[in-house]
């Protein structure tokens, strides 16, 4: 179902007359979306200032963001600015260092915050110094990433107050660039856990995190590290099971993962049979048609786990709804949506678990919903199960971590798929804007979240939920 509003301001002269004319048509900013598969340089000759922090962390921000290609311009203080060291320079990106006022009305595509020095409520006023002078020179469908420290582990209730404040401010600030199509996230960085901020640094700063706004990320030394891993082809020579794979977000998702190089087995019902052999064909995977309800279903995946020697990426997003209230509600539907949204995805994490078929630093992803964070009218038995599917998955992160696996949740918000579509017209029309970017996400969005956590270098988040909503204006 094409969104009218959305195409209509792709036309420059139809958003102008819209404009001109003061029109009180919401006119969602076209996003900017990754185009193929990852590479060394995601920020290749992106202008991205950072504000360094006098901490451990900021050299570790500059690393990361010299390594992926951009051209950091560096502003602090003088300690701050010291503290980066020789940064950057074996990839002939040293950040240039200067001062704010020098910086005044400067553009940039990236703005990054480091405030992990925050020990003061004082400290906050520095939000403000960087970002009044910089916003307007943030380039559409710009990224902002704000990087602190956990409040749940500050020193002092100030530290803890100036910490925890950076929730409120990222999610205020989300709502303000969203007309521009832009976004902006907290990364909360653990004690012990710098040198794994750069991979979720690369996705939030990137195109790839189009749909992802307004929301913290946890970066914690929970997991065992992974080995280190190439950018291109991240995924070479493994094994990734994606079920629901025949339509969606799904299908989006094997075929994001078998760019990054993974062997994708795609997982649907039986009656999509030849829609997965067609799509495991087309991405050299292999296709599995076994409906998660039969009873063989287990072994029927343990079995092609097996004959692969284990796997290394689980992406659990086959899911159904069946909405009505709950004093109309069948036992049948109840059931059904448990069945398929919860219990299927308990029962075969455990399986492959318990038969030693997760890999060492494998990655299991669970498809949640806003739904299940938020609540939704009709939906008792879908937001119960993707509530859920947190539990699920803040529990088994620690039994996991020791051999380097990690387990999160995905929580899509309103996303352009045959769900959606079912919508009734005025309904869906609403849905889809009330998010700070006016506009629904695409599969493809939701698939670069789930393929971000597949990844070697998001060793740093397990027990995390990811929201990829746009920043969903409700419940979120
Ligand atoms: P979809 O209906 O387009 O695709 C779901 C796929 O799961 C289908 O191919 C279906 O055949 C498969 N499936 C369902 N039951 C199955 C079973 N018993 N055995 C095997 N396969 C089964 O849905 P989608 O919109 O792509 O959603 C994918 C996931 O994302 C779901 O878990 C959904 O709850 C979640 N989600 C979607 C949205 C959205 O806006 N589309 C929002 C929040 C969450």
């Amino acid at each position: 179902m094409a969104d009218f509003l959305l195409e209509l301001s792709k036309n420059p002269q139809a958003r102008k007359l819209v404009q001109t004319l003061g029109l009180p048509l919401p006119m969602p900013e076209p996003l900017q979306r990754p185009r193929g598969p990852r590479g060394d340089r995601p920020l290749a000759d992106r202008a991205v200032t950072l504000r360094t922090a006098e901490s451990t962390l900021t050299p570790h921000v500059a690393d990361a963001l010299a390594r992926a290609g951009a051209s950091v311009t560096a502003v602090g203080t003088a300690a701050a600015l010291d503290g980066l060291g020789d940064v950057g320079e074996a990839f002939g990106r040293r950040p240039i260092r200067t001062d704010l006022e020098a910086l005044g009305g400067s553009k940039a595509r990236v703005l990054v915050f480091d405030a992990s020095d925050f020990t003061a409520i004082d400290d906050l006023d520095r939000l403000w110094e960087f970002f009044n002078p910089l916003l307007g020179g943030l380039a559409r469908c710009g990224r902002i990433v704000v990087v602190g420290r956990p409040a749940d582990q500050a020193p002092t209730a100030a530290a803890a107050a100036a910490r925890n404040a950076l929730d409120g401010f990222v999610r205020s600030l989300a709502k303000e660039v969203g007309k521009r199509g832009a976004g902006a996230n907290l990364l909360i960085v653990e004690d012990g856990a710098e040198d794994r901020v750069a991979g979720p640094l690369r996705f939030l700063a990137s195109e790839r995190a189009a749909y992802v706004s307004g929301q913290p990320l946890r970066v914690s030394a929970r997991a065992k590290a992974a080995p280190a891993a190439p950018e291109t082809r991240p995924l070479d020579g493994k094994t990734a099971v994606v079920t629901g794979a025949a339509r969606g977000i799904g299908r989006a998702t094997a075929r994001a993962l078998a760019d990054e190089g993974a062997h994708v087995i795609c997982l649907d019902r039986p009656e999509d049979a030849s829609a997965v052999a067609q799509l495991a064909r087309e991405l050299r995977g292999s296709p599995l048609a076994v409906d998660l309800l039969a009873p063989d279903a287990i072994d029927a995946i343990t079995a092609a786990a097996r004959e692969r020697g284990g796997i290394d990426v689980i992406v659990h997003n086959a899911g159904i709804t069946r909405d009505k209230t709950l004093l109309r509600m069948k036992r049948e539907a109840w059931d059904l949506c448990l069945d398929v949204n919860l219990t299927a995805v308990a029962a075969i994490t455990a399986a492959l678990s318990d038969a030693k078929l997760l890999r060492a630093n494998a990655r299991v992803v669970c498809l949640s919903s806003i739904g299940g964070i938020a609540g939704n009218m009709g939906q008792t038995n879908y937001a119960a199960a993707k509530a859920g599917i947190i539990g699920l998955v803040r529990s088994l992160a620690p039994q996991l971590a020791k051999r380097g696996v990690t387990i999160n949740a995905v929580a899509p918000g309103f996303i352009e798929t045959r769900m959606t579509a079912a919508m009734p017209a005025g309904v869906r029309e609403v849905a889809r804007r009330l998010n700070n970017l006016g506009q629904g996400g695409l599969p493809v969005d939701v698939a670069e979240a789930v393929a971000f956590l597949a990844l070697p270098s998001s060793d740093g988040v397990t027990g995390q939920v990811l929201r990829v909503c746009g920043g969903a204006l409700v419940g979120a």
